[in-house]
């Protein structure tokens, strides 16, 4: 494929003030920005979608974490999917397309060490920031290596119609567990995990109290917890899981934009004398997983096992607002940002 003339500039958003709490559209601005040309061994890549994650509100505290904060003043980073449109770099030709880290802009200039080839002929390019990417990745690796999920076992997993908790469910169902159960934020998003992606009961967190309505939903108890929420969720799991349960602890993301510390869980002792096990996870320490995942999880897609949706947003302009709203709520399934 032909080069084509880079533009001079392209647009990126840059964090410009810290949040205290819930995130505002006036912390992030879209700034016009030069496009580097590439030095040898880099790539120049015009991204197609872009990847809005709820660990991205942590980068925008200036606090030590696992992973560093996004600096003031420069463009923000996740994950992105593009082609590449400029080629210093042996092995990479113009049209490729690969996966890389520099999200929230239009045009990326880095090292093609630091891109991963995905083949668009494959699936759709935005699987590779969902279902077949990091997201895919945690459900899969979370659920069967943290989780260590035996067939036959009661699951019960929380933001499950988001990107996570939708391929949780539905990977338990695979994988053979006996019940599964999800909570979500609507009625609609309760309905599609029954009806679209087999749960066997589900329940709208909003409703009514978490241990009230799980207990519900799964009177026997609940062998594995996938934790995505935190809080009141991780209350009543705690409360509803037999005899050596697992919890997963993978996210909180009811205490993100929190100023306090939360109020829950307030039972953290029943533990002990249950001897549960409730683990955190970070999904990078299981890239030994990737090829077996990818494997599997492409298998399921191909045959029409493993149900995918995503919440497309369209326009780079449009980044900031796809984020808060990921972190209200309004997506099911995976949510990303389809550029022009
Ligand atoms: P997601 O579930 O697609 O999107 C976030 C969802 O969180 C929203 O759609 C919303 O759905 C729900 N939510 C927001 N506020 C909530 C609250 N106060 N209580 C309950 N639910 C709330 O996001 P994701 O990418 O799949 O991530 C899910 C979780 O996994 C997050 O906690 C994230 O930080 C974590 N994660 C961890 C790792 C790791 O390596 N440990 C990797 C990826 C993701 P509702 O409409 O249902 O409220």
């Amino acid at each position: 494929m032909a080069e084509q003339p880079l533009p001079a500039t392209a647009r990126e958003w840059h964090l410009v003030s810290r949040p205290n709490g819930w995130p505002v559209p006036a912390d992030a601005a879209l700034v016009e920005a030069p496009v580097r040309t590439p030095e040898p061994g880099e790539v120049v890549v015009r991204n197609a979608y872009l990847s809005v994650d709820p660990y991205m509100r942590g980068r925008m505290n200036d606090v030590k974490s696992y992973t560093p904060p996004f600096k003031l003043g420069q463009p923000m980073e996740g994950g992105a999917v593009g082609h590449v449109v400029a080629s210093a770099a042996e092995g990479y030709e113009v049209g490729d397309a690969v996966l890389h880290f520099q999200g929230w802009r239009e045009y990326a200039t880095l090292p093609a060490a630091h891109t991963v080839k995905v083949d668009g002929a494959q699936a759709p390019l935005s699987y590779y920031l969902g279902v077949l990417g990091m997201p895919g990745l945690t459900a899969y690796a979370g659920l069967l290596s943290v989780g260590a999920l035996e067939p036959g076992e009661t699951v019960f997993v929380s933001g499950a119609a988001g990107a996570v908790g939708s391929l949780v469910g539905q990977i338990a169902r695979l994988k053979g567990a006996a019940r599964v159960v999800g909570s979500a934020g609507s009625a609609a998003k309760v309905k599609t995990l029954v009806e679209q992606y087999g749960f066997d009961a589900a329940f709208n967190y909003k409703d009514a109290p978490v241990a009230e309505q799980l207990a519900a939903a799964a009177p026997e108890g609940i062998d594995v917890y996938f934790d995505n929420v935190g809080g009141d969720h991780l209350e009543a799991a705690i409360g509803a899981l037999k005899v050596h349960g697992r919890a997963v602890l993978c996210g909180a993301i009811a205490q993100y934009n929190d100023t306090a510390p939360p109020a829950a869980p307030r039972n953290l002792a029943l533990a002990i004398g249950k001897r549960l096990r409730l683990e955190g996870m970070l999904v990078g320490d299981h890239t030994g997983l990737q090829p077996r995942f990818v494997r599997e999880v492409a298998g399921w897609l191909k045959d029409g096992s493993l149900h995918y949706s995503e919440t497309v947003v369209e326009g780079v302009e449009h980044t900031m607002d796809a984020f808060l709203g990921m972190l209200r709520g309004e997506n099911t399934g995976k949510m990303v940002v389809k550029l022009g």
